[in-house]
């Protein structure tokens, strides 16, 4: 199959933009790759680790080669990418993006490009890492990648973005953006905000030591500070543009707490139980379709 693109530009190099990079370099070893980052210090280590063919810290009339562009910045700097970048491109490129929540961003790039054809798009992998560093080839292999196109848009681009993210090894999945953004509010943004509180709630607590807090953590607690090691500066930008969503699914989620809170002080064992088999078994079917590790501690080395 030939490549989708022979020129790719990506705007943002860090682990998402980098990882793109780096899959690129493998399944699409004959796309030239762009790359762009307003800060000339990642780009200089974008080069170091030979992510790209070319780096600018700021666009010029060279991003008219670009056939994709994709913007790999935090949601709240869509709108100012986007608009910096409009004098530049292409009439007939196609505009993406990976950001976690897609209303808000396609909005943006639609009043930033309002001629340009945009295939908004949300990979749903990642990890809690930043940087170009923290990259890596395979992040999308056999994880979802969600599309979210205008109802008018152009359906033969994308098909062209579903192919470039099927040859990176992703799934593709295409769905309304208000859609996305209710889905991922509840399997991804308030998982963070749980766990960004819970992180939160055990450093302030008094009579518990901060050497107790991570001395005992593996008892749980561990796993809910890997989600709130995640960049602040991202997910700030995340619960600002999907507030609808996340405020939605916040407050189900205080009425379950609260049910949970009866049933503990009331002694309803069974209530209990019945939910923790239920959970169990969203576990299971989440392993069974490939999108965990069933390995004993989530497959940790322990050597
Ligand atoms: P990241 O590692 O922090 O990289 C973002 C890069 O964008 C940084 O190099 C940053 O430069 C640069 N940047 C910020 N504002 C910019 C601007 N206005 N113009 C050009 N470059 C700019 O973040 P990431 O994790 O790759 O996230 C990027 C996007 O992917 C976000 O929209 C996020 O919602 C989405 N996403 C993330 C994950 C995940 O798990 N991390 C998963 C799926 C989707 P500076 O260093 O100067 O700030």
């Amino acid at each position: 199959m030939s490549a989708p693109f022979a020129t790719v530009a990506i705007v943002g190099l860090g682990l998402i933009g980098s990882s793109i990079a780096r899959a690129m370099r493998q399944s699409l070893a004959d796309t030239t790759i762009l790359g762009y980052d307003r800060n000339p210090e990642v780009c200089a280590r974008a080069r170091a680790l030979g992510l790209c063919d070319a780096y600018h810290d700021a666009f010029g009339p060279e991003l008219a080669d670009a056939q994709l562009v994709i913007l790999c910045v935090p949601v709240g700097a869509m709108a100012d990418a986007a608009a910096a970048m409009a004098p530049h491109l292409h009439s007939n490129a196609i505009i993406s993006d990976v950001g976690s929540c897609k209303a808000s961003v396609l909005a943006a790039l639609r009043s930033a490009l309002p001629h340009a054809t945009i295939v908004p798009a949300h990979p749903v992998a990642g990890t809690e890492n930043s940087g170009p560093e923290a990259g890596f080839a395979t992040l999308f292999k056999g994880r979802w990648c969600i599309l979210t196109p205008e109802a008018s848009g152009d359906a033969a681009a994308a098909e062209r973005v579903a192919a470039f993210w099927q040859a990176l090894g992703a799934e593709v999945e295409t769905m309304d953006a208000a859609h996305h953004d209710l889905v991922l509010a509840v399997t991804s943004h308030l998982p963070h905000l749980i766990a960004y509180t819970i992180v939160g709630t055990a450093s302030d607590l008094e009579g518990v030591t901060q050497s107790e807090v991570i001395k005992y953590s593996a008892g749980g607690f561990r796993d809910f500070t890997r989600i709130a090691a995640s960049d602040p500066v991202m997910w700030r930008d995340v619960f600002l543009h999907n507030k609808d969503a996340v405020l939605e699914m916040l407050q189900r989620f205080s009425e379950d707490l609260s049910a949970l809170q009866r049933a503990i002080r009331w002694d309803k064992g069974d209530e209990l139980e019945a939910l923790f088999t239920r959970t169990r078994t969203i576990r299971r079917s989440i392993i069974e379709q490939g999108q965990d590790d069933a390995r004993p501690d989530f497959g940790r080395d322990h050597d």
